[in-house]
């Protein structure tokens, strides 16, 4: 069998522990890699005087696939997001985020199985920002009274600025729906905040719409405010199947879904472009876990199972899912954050947590994956 190509950014903070425990458990499952490990991060930033170096856009170009481990973005610093910059320089336009709740995990909530699909290339994400005091920003102000007269500001205000294309809400929607047919999933729900946003978000919703006809009889289509849906995925999560948003409301709201299956321990994820897909975690770099075999493990792991079903390892990918959820079912062989109390002992680390799956998928006794 021929061995697979991947990337591996281990990233920092907590990045490099967790992506051992996953280049394990992925050989375990017999799929052959040759892992082309690269870095980015503020480490590689100190030697090369960037944190995202071009060998590391040159290796997934390369190989179309990878996996990372969170990189910290130090707040209010001049340093660039690797995260945002990798999806926006790589177009992985979409990110796709599973949210399902294992047997096992505490959780106020039940039969949790969503699908978050979060567009990755504009928005308020786009980075066209302008800074409070700045020549630059009054002349954007100036700019937006002469066009449209009524507009008020206070003050010297900072500006964002939130771009939205009808060709990129298309191929997310399209995204969403595609994903909704390969995964069997009967409803798309589009959220947005076009009563208020009428230009940018209006546009969202009506380009969303319009797709949904091509899927009409097939896959059924509703949309939401984004507040409402905040209310309604506390309150009835069951009701929602997949859901599309812009990148801000798609940002927040995964970190919200992550929390009725467990937290961002156990939420995976995945930006995908065309022909080129980057698997992560929903959860960042913890720093204060670093280097201690403490964070768990399990949200990259499963962000290593998505990339083996990308890479059509169906098999292996069941194996690994079974694997993580026997485990998590268990409760036994799991790191801090999933025991009932969090100093419980018999938490184990992070790489023991990776030995307990790879025995799991070594022994081959396994229980139903998923809810
Ligand atoms: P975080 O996800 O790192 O941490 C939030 C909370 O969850 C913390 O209490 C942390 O200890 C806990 N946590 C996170 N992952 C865990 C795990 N695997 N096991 C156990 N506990 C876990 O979010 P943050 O503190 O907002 O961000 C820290 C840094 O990570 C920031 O610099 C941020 O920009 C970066 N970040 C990176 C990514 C990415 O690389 N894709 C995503 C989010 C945040």
């Amino acid at each position: 069998m021929a061995k697979r190509k991947i990337t591996l950014i281990p990233g920092d903070g907590i990045g490099p522990e967790v992506s051992l425990a996953t280049q394990r458990c992925v050989e375990a499952t017999g799929v052959l890699v040759e892992w082309e490990i690269v870095n980015a991060g503020s480490e590689v930033m100190e030697k090369k005087g960037t944190p995202l170096p071009e060998e590391v856009l040159e290796s997934v170009r390369r190989n179309k696939v990878a996996i990372k481990g969170p990189v910290t973005t130090p707040i209010g610093s001049g340093f660039r997001s690797v995260n945002v910059a990798l999806r926006k320089e790589l177009d992985l336009y979409a990110c796709l985020r599973p949210c399902k709740l294992y047997p096992g995990i505490r959780s106020n909530f039940q039969n949790v199985d969503l699908i978050i699909v979060r567009e990755n290339t504009e928005d308020l994400y786009a980075g066209i920002e302008f800074e409070v005091g700045t020549k630059e920003a009054a002349l954007i102000v100036e700019k937006i009274k002469e066009l449209n007269p009524k507009a008020r500001f206070n003050p010297n205000p900072a500006i964002s600025i939130k771009p939205i294309s009808k060709s990129a809400s298309q191929r997310i929607v399209r995204f969403a729906f595609e994903t909704a047919v390969k995964n069997n999933r009967l409803k798309v729900t589009a959220v947005h905040k076009a009563n208020i946003m009428k230009s940018t978000d209006g546009l969202f919703l009506r380009t969303a719409q319009e797709v949904a006809k091509e899927y009409e009889g097939r896959i059924a289509f509703e949309d939401r405010i984004v507040d409402n849906m905040c209310m309604q995925l506390v309150q009835r999560p069951q009701d929602y199947d997949v859901i599309v948003m812009p990148n801000l409301y798609g940002d927040i709201l995964s970190d919200l879904c992550a929390g009725l299956i467990g937290g961002l321990g156990v939420a995976p994820g995945a930006n995908i472009g065309d022909g080129t897909a980057l698997f992560e975690a929903t959860h960042g770099s913890a720093p204060k876990y670093k280097g201690l075999n403490k964070a768990n493990p399990t949200a990259m792991i499963l962000s290593g199972m998505l990339m083996l079903r990308y890479l059509g390892e169906k098999e292996a990918a069941d194996r690994l899912e079974r694997a993580v959820a026997k485990v998590l079912k268990e409760g036994r062989s799991v790191t801090y954050d999933l025991k009932e109390n969090r100093n419980d002992p018999t938490a184990v680390g992070t790489s023991q947590m990776a030995d307990a799956i790879i025995a799991e998928i070594k022994s081959g006794e396994y229980v139903p994956a998923g809810r």
